[in-house]
């Protein structure tokens, strides 16, 4: 590209004669509209800081005013249909035209030409590349296993509920690592982490969650079962037996009681008793003086269905989280298996308002 200089009288009135047609840029309309020629050379000679450039020699010549005007002056006619001679465009390596991809949007007229376009054609590049970020295909991994693995807790298969979400996790661990910060040291992947996500996507792709999850497909069969890690079998064969040992219901809140089936009781509050416990209890209340039987099972306090809510809580009292469940057994077993908290303390309750 070279600039005509305003004392290149000669090089003006060659170009004046071989620029034939122009093109404006119509900032109201974002389009390129045909103009005559003439008015390319006005707008350069009433404009001082105005630009005339020769893009391609003989060929095309731009004034430029400002970014919102400017004119585009070439030898023949844009609007006609035509091959261009090779050497023409071979030699506007740096030109907009030439890194626009082929696309329904640097086919509009005027958007080739426009010299906004290689900014705004980096920022759809920006877009594009956080679309295909390996943390978005992480994300959709994890919004699937954690459907699955819900579904999969819901007809008591523990060993994909296990697998799910530990697939969970690490998709969220890695698109967390992913972040780059470096005034807070954050410096995005190591090469494990790559490592690690491209087996992890491998491997959810073995139970098929690299698809939607639209309820629609789902995990393959038994048959064609991955091999699971055996500590992932392990944590599934605890899981199946404290779903076995909570299918009696809710344990007996005295410590050292390992009764299943407690029922809601009446004057201890907070607390959940078996029968054995209920005796004992009353024993040592009429001892300390109270009205014998003080304490009894609530009428309709352990409800087949209700509302059930586990508090989870961790030794020093800090950081508590509640679960909400429908029935004694559920809430018994989210309490001996959710974690992070499920070795340190929990306490179940009925909340006192019905769902609203
Ligand atoms: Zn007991």
């Amino acid at each position: 590209m070279t600039t005509i200089r305003r004392n290149w009288t000669k090089r003006i009135e060659q170009t004046r004669a071989a620029a034939k047609f122009c093109r404006a840029y119509d900032s109201s309309t974002g389009h390129m509209i045909t103009v005559d020629p003439a008015r390319a050379f006005e707008a350069w000679n009433a404009t001082p800081r105005a630009t005339l450039s020769e893009d391609t020699p003989g060929q095309k010549w731009r004034v430029h005013v400002h970014s919102n005007r400017f004119y585009v002056l070439t030898a023949a006619d844009p609007q006609r249909p035509g091959p261009r001679p090779a050497r023409q465009l071979g030699r506007v390596g740096s030109s907009p035209a030439r890194r626009l991809r082929p696309g329904p949007l640097s086919g509009l007229p005027g958007v080739a030409e426009h010299e906004e376009t290689p900014y705004a054609r980096s920022f759809l590049t920006a877009a594009e590349r956080q679309l295909n970020a390996p943390s978005t295909t992480l994300l959709r991994i994890a919004a699937t296993a954690k459907q699955a693995a819900a579904r999969a807790d819901d007809s008591n298969d523990d060993l994909r509920v296990v697998v799910f979400r530990d697939i969970e996790e690490r998709c969220r661990y890695l698109v967390d690592a992913a972040v780059v910060e470096p005034v807070l040291g954050r410096r995005g992947w190591s090469g494990r982490d790559r490592a690690a996500n491209h087996t992890l996507q491998q491997w959810a792709a073995k139970w098929g969650l690299n698809e939607p999850a639209d309820g629609a497909a789902l995990p393959p069969h038994a048959e064609r079962e991955p091999a699971v890690p055996a500590e992932q079998r392990r944590q599934a064969v605890v899981r199946t037996a404290a779903r076995a040992r909570c299918a009696a219901g809710i344990r007996c809140t005295e410590r050292n009681c390992l009764t299943y089936g407690a029922v809601k009781v009446t004057f201890l509050a907070g607390a959940w008793l078996c029968p054995d416990c209920i005796r004992a209890m009353n024993t040592r209340l009429t001892a300390a003086g109270y009205a014998p039987d003080t304490v009894q099972p609530a009428p309709g306090g352990t409800p087949e269905r209700g509302r059930y809510m586990v508090r989870l809580y961790n030794a020093t009292g800090k950081g508590s989280r509640s679960v909400e469940t429908t029935s004694p057994q559920r809430a018994q077993f989210i309490a001996e298996t959710e974690r992070p908290y499920n070795n340190t303390d929990y306490e179940i309750w009925l909340p006192a308002e019905p769902r609203s």
